[in-house]
């Protein structure tokens, strides 16, 4: 087993380590640390959770100049993301005095612009927020000696590879890249032929592990049984519950009716505001709301170490995201589950999911007598049904309609015509 002192790091980050409890490198970061250390390229590729952040943010703390402004820069998927990575750098720095400016979207611009004079030593960007400063002409990049690409497969699959060629040419051609990504694509590796000089790769794991003590299922349902079968299981775990749908809408919808299970449900999805997304974050992370919805772009990078169960209430339309969402759990020393709803039109999504993770699951069926999902059904049925007497104004009577909007057979009814409207 190596140490981190056996890696090359000075006695000042041992101290800061031990003092943050990091007894020992996680693999990633036993083979990539020293290379990085010396000043070489590195690509590195392994399974979310298993410390990426520290395998770059350790290195560069050894070799930044603290007094030089703009002398790193970190690239990152998401405004999330950004943020993590900022923490973990004053986290590992063992700092008060902030080491980066952090520049993302959704904020406004002025106060960057002040933070960037300031002249800290690392930029964090998204690569959306950064080009907004390139062009504007607030930020220069001449002086960036070392550059980050973190999930960087993400940032491509986002459709940032213009971002990220704009940004890539302002940089000097002698400086150091470290690229880092859960899942090494075609895209990935020839973009990293094109920009960094003789890389090392490290870690390289399958593209598509999965974390290896997620333990996994996939139940195949009508769509209609999903919700109460999620409601089932919410109110059946007492852990963190991540829960990842296909669209903003359902993530609303979804969050909106586990609310009436009685549990406060957050959001996380590209409609929310900032302020809003954080406020959800900073919650499930206390476990003051131990229910989350989200979509795949704005759940990425989401660091939450005690998430007990995963549930793909829609089967991600991206293979690489099921093995993005299910890492989510598991992370560190935890177990944990992930389950996957097929629905009546995905199965022809869930097929190469299979062949990405090299495995074949078992696909379940729904008990439909299970006392607990029949009483789920019953619940949101009538819930449903509820809505629609108080929320639409007939434009025509039904026939025998009158006052009886509440009985089953007629609710039932007007919430089949309603159903295309809630799907997009
Ligand atoms: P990744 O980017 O690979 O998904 P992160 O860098 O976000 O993973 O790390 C996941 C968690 O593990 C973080 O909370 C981090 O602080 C913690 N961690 C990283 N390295 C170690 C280590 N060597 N020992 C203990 N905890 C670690
Ligand atoms: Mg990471």
């Amino acid at each position: 087993m190596t140490t981190f002192a056996q890696l090359g790091l000075s006695p000042a980050r041992l101290h800061t380590l031990e003092a943050l409890g990091f007894e020992m490198p996680t693999p990633i970061q036993a083979k990539a640390i020293p290379i990085a250390l010396a000043g070489t390229d590195v690509i590195g590729c392994a399974q979310t959770g298993t410390g990426k952040t520290a395998a770059f943010v350790l290195p560069m703390l050894e070799r930044l100049n603290l007094r030089e402004a703009h002398s790193a820069l970190i690239l990152a998927p998401t405004r999330e993301l950004a943020l993590q990575i900022h923490s973990e750098l004053q986290r590992l720095a063992g700092s008060k005095e902030p080491l980066s400016v952090v520049l993302i979207g959704g904020v406004p611009l002025g106060p960057q612009i002040s933070a960037i004079r300031r002249g800290l030593p690392v930029i964090i960007a998204t690569p959306g927020r950064l080009v907004d400063h390139l062009q504007q002409r607030t930020v220069k990049l001449h002086s960036v000696h070392t550059l980050v690409l973190d999930e960087a497969d993400r940032m491509l699959d986002m459709g940032f590879a213009p971002q990220l060629e704009k940004v890539l040419g302002l940089l000097p051609r002698q400086r150091q890249s470290m690229l880092f990504s859960a899942t090494l694509s075609n895209d990935v590796t020839r973009f990293a032929q094109r920009h960094m000089h003789a890389p090392i790769s490290v870690g390289v794991a399958p593209s598509g592990t999965t974390a290896a003590k997620v333990h996994q299922r996939v139940i195949g349902m009508k769509d209609d049984m999903k919700l109460p079968l999620l409601a089932k299981m919410v109110s059946e775990e007492p852990g963190k519950v991540l829960v990842f749908v296909r669209t903003r809408g359902r993530a609303d919808k979804f969050a909106k009716k586990l609310g009436r299970l009685g549990e406060n449900v957050g959001q996380l999805h590209s409609d929310r505001s900032q302020g809003q997304r954080k406020t959800a974050l900073d919650a499930f992370r206390s476990g003051h709301g131990r229910v989350l919805v989200a979509t795949d772009l704005a759940a990425r990078g989401i660091d939450v170490t005690d998430i007990a169960l995963v549930v793909n209430a829609d089967v991600p339309r991206n293979p690489e995201d099921y093995v993005h969402r299910i890492g989510r759990t598991a992370r560190a020393e935890t177990t944990g589950t992930a389950i996957t709803f097929v629905g009546g039109e995905e199965r022809s999504l869930w097929i190469p999911i299979e062949r990405l993770i090299r495995q074949r699951l078992p696909m379940e069926k729904v008990d439909e007598t299970d006392p607990v999902l029949k009483s789920m059904i019953a619940r949101f049925a009538v819930a449903d049904a509820h809505k629609v007497h108080t929320s639409t104004t007939p434009k025509h009577s039904h026939p025998g309609g009158g006052a009886g909007g509440q009985r089953a057979g007629q609710s039932f009814g007007a919430r089949s015509s309603f159903r295309p409207r809630g799907r997009r």
